[in-house]
């Protein structure tokens, strides 16, 4: 039946077909996040006056292993627990003993997790759950540092060690002194500040 009709027409459908099928690949990877590659992390490092903030910015499953939304009790308990180790921010974030960083303010934001299991005491800002099967999760990190000019490295290796998921983080980095880019891998996280 098939040989019975031209060639042509056929082949052209195929083609046709391609960019389609290319489409639908970069939008169930990358529709709503441009950033998201399983195993890699974006950080967003600012010093600013006293305050040292700390935006991560990874796909969910670097943190609990998955990105749908957490309906059993088990995957409940992997979401608080992962929340609690975000909350630790003096164990996944060490700075200077002598710039006397302490954290003042964390927020946790995920599409497909509800606020309150990941211990927010108000409602997240509205966000839509995405429709690719991929989510992402937010945290802000906000430091106060009563000695900023002491301040001279951020280390994130307690942040691998906690979340084996991540294989890479790419920082950026903002301060007084520095502005520029770091990768960050498992064994080399100790990011330079001046
Ligand atoms: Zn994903």
């Amino acid at each position: 039946m098939f040989r019975s009709r031209p060639l042509l027409p056929l082949l052209l459908l195929s083609l046709a077909s391609l960019p389609a099928l290319a489409a639908d690949d970069a939008h169930d990877h990358h529709g709503n996040h441009p950033a998201h590659v399983h195993g890699v992390g974006k950080l967003d490092l600012a010093l600013e006056g006293n305050t040292l903030t700390l935006h991560l910015d990874t796909p969910l499953i670097n943190v609990v292993g998955f990105e749908h939304a957490a309906n059993s009790a088990r995957d409940k308990d992997t979401v608080r627990a992962a929340a609690k180790t975000l909350r630790d921010v003096g164990r996944l974030f060490v700075t200077d003993a002598a710039a006397q960083c302490k954290p003042a303010e964390i927020q946790l934001e995920s599409a497909v997790l509800p606020p309150a299991l990941l211990g927010e005491k108000t409602p997240a800002t509205e966000s839509t759950a995405p429709a690719d099967g991929h989510a992402d999760l937010d945290a802000d990190f906000t430091l106060v540092c009563a000695t900023p000019g002491a301040l001279t490295t951020v280390d994130a290796s307690g942040l691998f060690a906690a979340f084996p998921g991540f294989q890479r983080i790419d920082v950026q980095l903002a301060t007084p002194k520095k502005q520029g880019a770091a990768q960050l891998v498992p064994g080399t996280a100790l990011i330079p500040l001046n």
